[in-house]
């Protein structure tokens, strides 16, 4: 077998795709020259193959294994990102049913959600941040629990606007939470019983683009109206063991080597979580040193551990920020497009050298600056 070539160092704050660990990065490499314990490349073996399913096996027993995952659940991995996953959930257990569906309009995300949810039934968004500009979460005074909704939808961390909820909304205990963890999942233990469904896409935590796991509880299941088209209905990707159609391979594999990384090299959620709260911890004491410099709108007991946002006094501050940071090897500062300003993300792969290397460079660019 060729070696596999250097992977880069730069240090990658991206907000996704993101950074991916080092060895998950060389392990990657080795198998576009073949598997272990196959003789083919990563990018030509079949998903008809033994090597696919135990892939999938090892897949879901480890995701089951990290989140203690229970067996009402079941544990999928499809395609089109998280952006289908707003149409499907509205498809499979919004249409024809008997009551409306809830949404909480907490930023960017949440929101696409709804208006995807529109087209599908009635939706009662049942808290809104939108016309504040999305820098705080709701309380749990501001939620709604006597109703019963045919599912509560929300997105535990605002990718955009850097804002995450720290524990989970409060609602009906008959209605069943839905929540989009795309830009958390695996960041910390989540007890599963407390969802109905939890869903994440690859690019973030995870892995590279092209996978999203879903872990869905069986009475929603039950739920899922007949005719819907074969690939958006869930109950054809259970059937199938997520290989309804051919799936992304080589993402699922490395989805795979990120979650041995987890649970070999990290230790698990509980350690992932400690390791997290210390890098955010570093990275928000720099941002409070000098708030008229950095400038976080978010309130502070709904920062997000995982993208921190923020501005400068000015967007021309802002590019140099950018374009001296690339200078020290650190990359992906740049906000989101439709709004941007700055993000550092800090996503599990980021190390704590990453965030010294960083915070260094921040009160250097101050310093010189402010
Ligand atoms: N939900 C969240 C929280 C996200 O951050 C994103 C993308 N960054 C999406 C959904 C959409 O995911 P995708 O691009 O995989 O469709």
């Amino acid at each position: 077998m060729r070696p596999a070539p250097p992977v880069s160092t730069a240090w990658n704050f991206s907000a996704g795709p993101g950074a991916l660990p080092l060895s998950v990065l060389n392990h990657a490499a080795e198998a576009l020259h073949g598997l272990p314990g196959a003789p083919l490349s990563v990018l030509g073996i079949s998903h008809r193959s033994h090597w696919f399913t135990d892939l999938v096996d090892e897949l879901e027993a480890t995701v089951r294994d990290l989140l203690a995952v229970p067996d009402t659940h079941r544990c999928l991995f499809l395609q089109g990102g998280g952006s289908l996953q707003f149409s499907m959930i509205p498809m499979n257990f919004l249409r024809g049913h008997h009551r409306p569906a809830a949404y909480i309009d907490s930023g960017y995300w949440s929101h696409k959600a709804i208006v995807e949810a529109h087209r599908e039934g009635p939706v009662e968004v049942l808290w809104s941040g939108r016309a504040q500009g999305y820098h705080h979460l709701p309380r749990e005074a501001d939620l709604e629990t006597r109703r019963l909704h045919a599912y509560l939808h929300y997105a535990s961390n605002e990718t955009v606007e850097g804002l995450q909820f720290h524990r989970e909304p409060a609602c009906h205990p008959d209605t069943p939470r839905i929540c989009d963890m795309s830009s958390d999942f695996l960041a910390y233990p989540v007890d599963v019983s407390q969802y109905g469904m939890i869903y994440a896409h690859a690019q973030k935590n995870l892995g590279p683009a092209g996978v999203c796991v879903c872990l869905v509880r069986d009475d929603l299941l039950a739920r899922c109206p007949d005719g819907l088209p074969s690939m958006l209905d869930y109950r054809n990707h259970v059937r199938m063991r997520s290989a309804y159609n051919t799936p992304p391979v080589f993402a699922m594999y490395v989805v795979l080597l990120v979650l041995r990384w987890l649970r070999d090299e990290i230790g698990g959620l509980a350690a992932m979580q400690a390791l997290n709260a210390q890098k955010a911890q570093r990275v928000y004491a720099v941002l409070d040193e000098t708030p008229a410099f950095y400038r976080c709108r978010v309130q502070p007991a709904n920062r997000s551990l995982m993208n921190v946002a923020f501005t400068l006094p000015s967007p021309a501050l802002e590019a140099q920020f950018v374009e001296e940071a690339e200078s020290w090897g650190l990359y992906g500062l740049q906000g989101h497009r439709t709004v941007g300003g700055l993000r550092i993300s800090l996503y599990n792969p980021v190390t704590l050298d990453a965030v010294q290397a960083l915070t260094d460079f921040m009160h250097d660019f101050r310093r010189r600056t402010a």
